[in-house]
């Protein structure tokens, strides 16, 4: 018995045979002296029909795995019509007069190369889709057909990595799991796989070697350990684990299609707390009914330099194009104390965590906070943008912010760039003082958002980093849940929503006490949304309202 580990990308255990992906190898001819008009035909005729290939695995796609799956082939379908790509390979077909197959070869390698040099871990994974568009198109130039990949099944399917159109090609029925010797937890596989169910670990390396095949594999999705040649004792005790998961998982996957809301017929929301573009697509298979908080300083802290507005502008519309319509909420950036990126030269201070940080550094760079609001209501034509300003304890701060939002509007009109009229401005109410003049802010605020993790840490004058301070971090303290009693109360007094966006909101032994407070929007990581949906159906909110409120005002909570 060997175990190997690798990342756990989908959860599920499967036992059965190891299968290995054979390809065949694509050859591709290579010439010059031809005719450029010729090649140049040849290739927009195989583009065209790889298109309509693509559009045919769309709706194959829709059906057999839903939109989630149906968005690689659309995305796929623009890839293969991109002009730059087109561009690159029509100047090698003129100028070097090169044949149409290594030209289209030429220019994969060179955007693939592109794309792997990334720092976002899902453009990265991105290399893989310009291949696979671009293998798609040499086999029509060339008239061979990609192979299949076909085996008996049902079995444990080995790969380096599965580009999205093979998986989508594979007899899902001989599928016990997948597992990669690269990827991540963006790629393909690991989306599709969780998309559809299967389990799968991805990253597992070489030490999956290729003499395995045709052994018995116990593949934990979960935890992402593959044991090869399980024993009798081991075999059962994860047999018994896969019924329970199965269980689990299922109604789990029941909810997804179901609404949010109580027992006695209160409507909640679901959204999800992200970082990168690329963590939408996990809010999407969790059923994330939006962004509740977007941290916009990861694209800051990822990067070497500042991220320029066009490369801002770029992630923000990303993630709202693929929200569709639902709110997305996209906090300005909060760095200072903890979150220092490396293209900004913050000065020493003695309190960091009570000195510049969030709102207060953006208002004292107005520079970068220009750029950033730019940015932001660009994007905002391409979706339903809200911005939220962190770390505000006075009314002027937010004054002073939405001023320059006015600014920057004005600009963008004059020059006659588009952008939504109606981005709706909230303020994260992270600090004792905001929660305590929250009837005030809430005159200057289209809405609330809790950060529990910061109002913790200030209302408790205990720092959230301290490990050795895990006791005294009580994010269940009475002080911190009587604030925010008081913020959703000054929130409906003034006809504004509140939501909670701290690590708090999804913990669901809360779920009850904040639902009588009154708050009815959370945004919680992507896979906390389904349990947490659980949790609120099974609440009937009429019925605890009063004694949470007792027991938050009187000494029923131990201290
Ligand atoms: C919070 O403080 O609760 C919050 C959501 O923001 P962050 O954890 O990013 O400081
Ligand atoms: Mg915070």
């Amino acid at each position: 018995m060997i175990s190997i580990q690798g990342k756990g990308a989908s959860v599920g255990i499967a036992v059965g045979p190891l299968q290995f992906l054979h390809r065949e190898e694509q050859t591709v001819e290579r010439h010059t002296g031809g005719d450029p008009y010729r090649e140049w035909l040849r290739f927009t005729a195989a583009r065209d029909q790889a298109v309509e290939e693509l559009a045919a695995l769309e709706q194959q796609a829709r059906n057999e795995a839903g939109s989630d799956a149906a968005r690689f082939f659309e995305i796929h379908q623009i890839m293969a019509r991109d002009p730059d790509y087109a561009q690159a390979i029509s100047e090698l077909i003129h100028s070097q007069r090169l044949n149409a197959e290594a030209a289209v070869a030429d220019v994969t390698e060179q955007f693939a190369a592109m794309f792997a040099a990334m720092d976002d871990a899902y453009l990265r994974e991105r290399s893989a889709d310009v291949k696979d568009v671009s293998d798609r198109i040499l086999a029509a130039l060339t008239g061979v057909e990609r192979s299949r990949p076909d085996f008996e099944g049902p079995v444990v399917l080995a790969a380096d990595d599965l580009a999205p159109s093979e998986t989508m090609q594979l007899d899902k029925r001989k599928i016990l799991a997948f597992v990669t010797t690269g990827g991540s937890g963006a790629s393909h596989t690991a989306i599709l796989a969780r998309t559809m169910g299967i389990p799968a670990i991805v990253a597992i390396g070489d030490t999956l070697r290729p003499e395995y095949e045709g052994r018995e594999v116990i593949v934990d999705g979960g935890s992402g350990t593959l044991v090869l040649d399980p024993d009798e004792a081991m075999r059962e005790r994860m047999l018994k684990r896969q019924q329970r998961q199965q269980k689990e998982v299922q109604a789990l996957r029941q909810l997804k299609a179901l609404p949010s809301v109580t027992a006695d017929g209160q409507k909640v929301q679901i959204c999800c707390n992200i970082g990168t573009p690329a963590d939408v697509y996990p809010v999407l298979e969790n059923g994330g009914e939006g962004i509740g908080l977007f941290r916009s300083e990861v694209l800051f802290l990822r990067r070497s330099q500042i991220p320029r507005e066009d490369e801002q502008f770029d992630a923000y519309k990303r993630v709202l194009s693929a929200m569709g319509g639902k709110e997305v909420v996209i906090r300005t950036l909060d760095v200072g104390a903890d979150k220092c990126p490396p293209s900004m030269v913050l000065p020493a201070e003695t309190n960091p965590a009570l000195g510049t940080r969030g709102l207060r550094l953006c208002l004292n760079r107005p520079d970068l906070f220009r750029t950033q609001l730019r940015a932001l209501y660009r994007a905002s034509a391409y979706g339903t943008l809200s911005i939220m300003f962190p770390m505000v304890t006075s009314v002027w701060e937010v004054k002073e912010a939405r001023k320059l939002c006015r600014q920057v509007r004005d600009e963008l009109r004059s020059q006659g760039v588009p952008f939504a009229e109606n981005v709706a401005l909230g303020v994260m109410i992270e600090t004792p003082s905001a929660a305590l003049v929250s009837d005030r802010l809430a005159k200057v605020a289209d809405f609330f958002c809790l950060g529990t993790n910061d109002l913790t840490q200030y209302t408790l004058a205990c720092d959230r980093q301290n490990s050795d301070l895990g006791r005294f971090y009580n994010s269940h303290h009475p002080a911190v849940l009587r604030l925010v009693k008081l913020v959703a109360e000054n929130a409906r007094a003034n006809g504004i929503r509140c939501s909670i966006c701290g690590e708090l909101a999804a913990e669901t032994d809360l779920t009850e006490t904040f639902l009588a407070l009154g708050i009815d929007q959370f945004s919680v990581a992507p896979t906390a949304v389904l349990p947490l949906r659980e949790k609120v159906r099974s609440i009937d909110v009429s019925q605890v309202r009063q004694r949470v409120v007792d027991d938050l005002m009187n000494d029923a909570i131990p201290l």
